[in-house]
């Protein structure tokens, strides 16, 4: 994500910060700076945020750890103004797994409640003295706001209940969404179980919007972001249904051009001006296969050292791009260039070159072929790339 810096990295995990969380700290000391003493008290607010966010980022380590637990890499984790985002490299396939990756977030600050609130209720209790239980609880809600050990527990306890219940509500993307795709993903194909998800996460941006008019800007942006995710995920898991039916060896371009390793690279602006394509496989004189050029890679070349040089020395080795037997599904080939950060698969049988996959090709089919087919079909329980996010 842009803007974003990086803390530190643990399990291979770069957690990252989005410069927007100044503004989130910023809040919270402008809250508590009502006190007599001004200063303190916006120090307070700045350490309430804190320690909330050190919950938010435990909250997406549940999500993250289960993700690696079933092989699912985890690039990054970031925090946002409105909560956090673990970036999945996808999610799995088994409905039993996306559930028990989404729950485990709440989960964590269930835990979090369970082991803050007998502690808290404690020390509120010996600041109080004597009292029944009920008073007890009077006695802390009215500290909670208060800049003290014993308000700042209160609230932490509260705060991680309040957190866990609200990611659980049914609007997908959020955690309690996908949790209901998975459930019902048990008993349907994965794509109408997607479909009955969103509809129902929209539901609940709706609502969410509505309640937000009242003035609650956090919600509003909720609700923003459960409709725009929503159908986002949606495209996706709609594309990769395109997808699985088709094989690489159909999609291949006939009419690719290519370049030769010893040519400069002026030859390759000259094809990218007077075509189509953006991506070329690129040969030596024998005919091998040796890497691939693509557009973002010659972009790169061209401003630092200009139209000078060959090929051989911009393009990707062959080595490091990603490799497809001709029978393999698009929605493969897809969770491959995905896997591999890669614009370009290379397709091969029997270790000879047969072609190139570009990401341009697979839009331009998702477009065409997709707006022809409408059928389901009960094997399809793949899902695209995916994040899990928390919310405030
Ligand atoms: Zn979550």
């Amino acid at each position: 994500m842009g803007g974003s810096l990086r803390l530190f990295r643990v399990w291979g995990i770069d957690v990252q910060v989005h410069w927007s969380f100044l503004l989130i700290l910023a809040y919270g000391a402008f809250i508590y700076s009502g006190q007599a003493n001004r200063m303190a008290g916006a120090l307070y607010g700045i350490v309430v945020i804190l320690l909330l966010f050190v919950c938010v980022l435990l909250h997406e380590f549940g999500h993250a750890l289960t993700a690696k637990y079933f092989k699912v890499n985890v690039p990054n984790i970031t925090l946002l103004p409105i909560g956090g985002v673990a970036q999945l490299e996808r999610m799995p396939r088994q409905p039993l797994q996306e559930f028990l990756i989404a729950i485990a977030g709440p989960a964590v600050n269930f835990v979090l409640t369970i082991l803050l609130l007998p502690v808290a209720l404690l020390v509120v209790g010996l600041g109080m003295g004597s009292g029944s239980l009920t008073s007890l609880l009077v006695y802390a809600q009215s500290r909670m706001m208060v800049p003290s050990l014993d308000g700042l527990l209160v609230y932490l306890a509260v705060t991680n209940f309040a957190l866990g219940l609200f990611n659980l509500l049914p609007a997908f993307p959020m955690d309690g969404g996908r949790v209901l795709r998975s459930l019902l993903a048990m008993a349907m194909p994965y794509i109408r179980a997607t479909r009955i998800a969103v509809m129902v996460g929209r539901l609940m941006a709706i609502l969410l919007a509505f309640l937000g008019l009242g003035g609650n800007i956090i919600l509003l942006l909720i609700a923003f972001f459960v409709y725009i995710g929503g159908r986002g995920e949606l495209e996706a898991v709609e594309s990769r249904y395109v997808l699985k039916d088709i094989r690489a060896r159909q999609a291949l371009n006939r009419e690719a051009r290519q370049l030769y390793a010893s040519e400069s690279i002026d030859k390759a602006v000259d094809l990218i001006m007077t075509t189509y394509q953006a991506d070329f496989p690129v040969f030596d004189l024998g005919s091998n296969f040796v890497g691939v050029l693509t557009r973002p890679r010659l972009v790169g070349v061209l401003r630092t050292q200009g139209r000078e040089g060959r090929i051989v020395d911009s393009m990707i080795p062959a080595q490091e791009v990603p490799m497809v037997g001709p029978e393999t599904t698009l929605a493969d080939v897809w969770d491959k260039m995905m896997e591999n950060g890669s614009r370009v698969v290379a397709v091969k049988e029997q270790g000879r070159f047969l072609g190139l996959l570009t990401l341009d090709d697979i839009s331009e089919l998702i477009q065409v072929v997709g707006a022809a087919k409408e059928r389901e079909d009960k094997e399809d329980k793949q899902a695209a790339q995916s994040s899990v996010s928390t919310v405030l």
